[in-house]
């Protein structure tokens, strides 16, 4: 799935009843409040993949669908008085893997949520899919429902390299499914990863070549790393690139990439022409999202303050204590303090390739940008920010040593 750079910090209280400390006085004053999004988990995966740190739980027998479904829906109806007559940009189902659910169920989702939210009528509505569910005519009928976008979880085309990360799927389920999307959306995302155990240069190269030769709109290009709490965090795959030839595959990557008409716009994504990804820009931009199902995440502004919110991560206990209707399925609840963030902020919008106005700062914080200028002054002393006083952008330093310079804003 997509890796999104977000952090829901400790010391959370539970929200409890209602919203009442959420909808309390703040010390912000936001002018107005940013875009909204909504994610939606959905936890299960056929097995487990080795280097995976994502909420995904391997599914035994039949999912929950229906109780599924009936949480989802129990979940939304308890969130609606955090963003009432807010409209929602972009959808994105994520997990997990999104694509084991039934086109039934998927539809009766999309119509809960267009009965529910104000849903923007070009909303981008993205699945994920993992090649190795595919059954022939399910992305058709997602599409029917309403998906608009496609994310492919590919990672490699070749099968060892598969097997050795523990996917499902072979190269061959890659390429039939990355062909049966684009038949069904115009807009597909192809995930790949690179640095992989035993991996060439050379198969690193026919790895992008491969992807790039779909001529999909976007290209999400992850360099594999070992996660705390994964299997691959205890026990590393042997034959695993150095960091030398990880680098050389990175710039090898960006190198084909930028050739092929795709602009590195963050870190790990690379978009034709006006296929950005809509949801995750929200996200880089410190825009508001709601998150739904079992451990999402939310960031949501007010007038006066901003709060992040995380969902209990287990799938049952999720739907029961979302059936409750008690507040109960929220297991974190935190207003950011205003030291908070300048971080925050900069952790996202600075993994921008062209960064960000600089007055999207206080549009999106509240805060004057004076609260950070003594940081900014330090990075661009550094080399590592660019002099531009009017965008918040990392200078290609920056870019390259990005938690370096993240690290300038801590408070
Ligand atoms: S398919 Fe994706 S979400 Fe599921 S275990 Fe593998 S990497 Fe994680």
């Amino acid at each position: 799935m997509t890796r999104i750079f977000n952090i829901v910090p400790e010391g959370s209280e539970s929200l409890g009843k209602a919203g009442a400390k959420v909808l309390g006085s703040g010390v912000l004053q936001l002018s107005s409040l940013p875009p909204l999004s909504l994610y939606v988990h959905v936890p299960w995966c056929v097995r487990k993949c080795p280097y995976c740190d994502f909420n995904s739980h391997e599914m035994s027998g039949d999912l929950p669908e229906q109780d599924y479904l009936a949480a989802l829906r129990a979940d939304l109806e308890q969130a609606l008085p955090l963003i009432w007559g807010r409209q929602v940009v972009s959808i994105f189902i994520g997990g997990g893997t999104p694509s084991l659910l039934s086109p039934q169920t998927l539809d009766e989702m999309l119509a809960l949520f267009r009965a529910y939210l104000n849903v923007w009528p070009d909303a981008e509505v993205t699945l994920e899919a993992n090649p190795g569910t595919l059954e022939a005519g399910r992305f058709k009928a997602y599409a029917q429902s309403g998906v608009n976008r496609i994310s492919l979880g590919i990672q490699s085309f070749q099968d060892a390299k598969l097997k050795a990360l523990g996917r499902i799927h072979t190269a061959d389920h890659a390429r039939a499914a990355i062909l049966s999307a684009q038949q069904a959306v115009s807009r597909v995302n192809l995930d790949l990863m690179f640095a992989l155990p035993g991996q060439s240069l050379a198969e690193c190269e026919a790895d992008i070549r491969e992807a790039m030769s779909f001529g999909t709109e976007h290209l999400s290009l992850y360099n594999l790393t070992l996660e705390p709490n994964t299997v691959f965090g205890k026990f590393p795959p042997s034959g695993l690139p150095d960091d030398d030839l990880a680098a050389t595959m990175q710039d090898v990557v960006a190198e084909w990439a930028a050739a092929g008409g795709w602009e590195r716009y963050e870190v790990s994504a690379y978009a034709q022409a006006g296929a950005r990804c809509r949801h995750n820009l929200n996200y880089w931009e410190f825009g508001d999202y709601l998150g739904i199902g079992p451990g999402a995440h939310s960031k949501l502004s007010f007038h006066d303050r901003i709060i992040r919110q995380a969902r209990a991560k287990q799938p049952q206990s999720w739907i029961s204590k979302a059936l409750q209707h008690d507040g109960s399925h929220i297991a974190e609840s935190r207003e950011l303090a205003p030291a908070d963030l300048p971080f925050e902020f900069m952790l996202n919008a600075l993994r921008l390739r062209q960064g960000v106005p600089a007055a999207l700062f206080s549009e999106r914080t509240g805060l004057s940008l004076t609260a950070i200028t003594p940081a900014l002054e330090r990075a661009t002393k550094k080399g590592l920010l660019d002099p531009d006083p009017t965008r918040l952008k990392a200078s290609a330093l920056g870019w390259r040593f990005l938690n370096d310079l993240h690290t300038e804003f801590l408070g």
